[in-house]
């Protein structure tokens, strides 16, 4: 049905929970699936005015939209018309408010530093970060927020077994637990869509 491929589906769509809180981002492919299995509905900006859709009345709308030639390129293609993709969408099945706390994992640690070397800055891959404790674990440092950041391969190894002041390095930032869904930052600032905005804050 949907005849659109690549970027367009992988583009980004803001997901709010049922009390209009930011909860995650996905591709505009899960948020068209998730619309089909009327799990979600569209949030949309309208002379100044937030409006919900349900997935219908989404198409009914692009079909309009379409039909009296306003609609933009920010579109997929089905057989049938152009739809417009939305950016925001709000969950209408789960009703439990997610968790606040952030989960410790590797790649919480990776957006929170920012994807950088934590010693020298480096911009880092996914593959190529690692993680230093701070503390090393042989003096006691702890697996947790505030001991652990994202560390180039060659810092990690030079740094070894000692604290930062030990091997005479600096740390960029101290570490700590993040704010909540950092997973929003790895957006910012380069694709925040306006519309966003009142969500996410700035
Ligand atoms: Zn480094």
């Amino acid at each position: 049905m949907i005849l659109s491929k690549g970027n367009k589906l992988n583009s980004p769509v803001l997901v709010l929970n049922r009390f209009y809180m930011a909860i995650q981002i996905i591709t505009a492919r899960r948020a068209f699936v998730m619309l089909c299995r009327d799990a979600a509905e569209v949030i949309d900006r309208e002379e100044g005015q937030f409006m919900n859709y349900s997935f219908e009345q989404w198409l009914e709308l692009s079909e309009f939209q379409y039909e009296a030639g306003i609609i933009d390129d920010d579109v997929i293609k089905t057989v049938r018309f152009p739809v417009q993709i939305p950016r925001v969408i709000r969950t209408t099945h789960f009703d439990r408010v997610p968790d606040a706390t952030v989960k410790f994992s590797r790649k919480n640690l990776f957006v929170r530093d920012k994807q950088q070397c934590q010693y020298c800055g480096k911009k880092l891959s996914f593959s190529q970060m690692s993680l230093d404790h701070v503390v090393p674990r042989s003096q006691g440092g702890g697996t947790s927020w505030d001991n652990v950041v994202c560390s180039c391969f060659p810092c990690n190894s030079r740094k070894g077994g000692r604290t930062p002041k030990e091997a005479r390095m600096e740390l960029m930032r101290q570490p700590e637990k993040p704010r909540q869904f950092p997973l929003l930052d790895l957006y910012q600032p380069s694709v925040v869509h306006p519309i966003w905005e009142p969500f996410i804050g700035s």
